[in-house]
């Protein structure tokens, strides 16, 4: 199986040989037909085994098939994380595996002058990644929506879940439309993890490594 097999767009296919990768990892080989196929997701895997690419490949795929561009303040797709490193992480990958592409993908996190974040966001973002706090500092301020973001990833959940996001997530997430693709990815299930699966993802194919 390479990557071509599993249907993504040329250009991300070139991309991921330039980058040396070549054979999805056995994550990617998992979650990325039923993502492709607009199933919600729930992934237990630990960070390096290609978590990224296998939800960001079919978010990509999925954004590079949608015609105009995001609204201004509006997000196509939204992934949160818990910490702005693993943030800058997803930012960095995603942009490599997007290379060459009109994807626009933005980073909010804590740190980083919210001015500037305030006036990227008004031009509208495909995915945006962020950090559950700033996030809500910048959707009290009004300088972006998400009632057309039809993607929603949480990345590193059960790390969410001890910083105490949950509160956030709750939030958050019902800002979403409820017609949406959510995924969520975690390297344990703790129990909690079940209560937050029913909330938020529908009907989930589950992938482990
Ligand atoms: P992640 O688990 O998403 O943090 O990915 C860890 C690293 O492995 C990143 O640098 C990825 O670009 C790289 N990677 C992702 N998928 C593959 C793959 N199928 N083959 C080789 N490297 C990969």
């Amino acid at each position: 199986m390479d990557f071509d097999m599993l249907g993504l767009p040329s250009r991300l296919a070139i991309n991921l040989t330039g980058l040396g990768i070549t054979e999805p990892s056995p994550i990617q080989k998992q979650a990325i037909p039923h993502a492709m196929n607009g199933r919600d997701v729930m992934g237990l895997a630990q960070t390096g085994t290609g978590k990224t690419a296998a939800f960001g490949l079919p978010l990509l795929s999925a954004i590079m098939r949608m015609e105009g561009k995001p609204e201004a303040k509006s997000v196509r797709g939204l992934i949160l994380a818990p910490t702005r490193e693993l943030a800058k992480q997803i930012l960095d990958n995603l942009r490599a595996y997007s290379e060459g592409t009109s994807v626009r993908i933005g980073l909010v996190v804590g740190g980083g002058s919210i001015n500037a974040q305030v006036s990227r966001l008004m031009r509208g973002t495909d995915l945006l990644v962020a950090t559950p706090g700033r996030l809500i500092d910048l959707l009290d301020r009004k300088a972006v929506r998400l009632d057309q973001t039809r993607f929603l990833v949480l990345d590193e959940a059960d790390q969410m879940l001890d910083l105490g996001f949950i509160h956030a997530l709750r939030q958050i997430a019902p800002l979403l439309p409820k017609e949406r693709q959510t995924m969520l990815f975690s390297a344990t299930m703790p129990k909690q993890m079940n209560e937050i699966a029913s909330a938020y993802l529908t009907d989930p194919v589950r992938v482990e490594t």
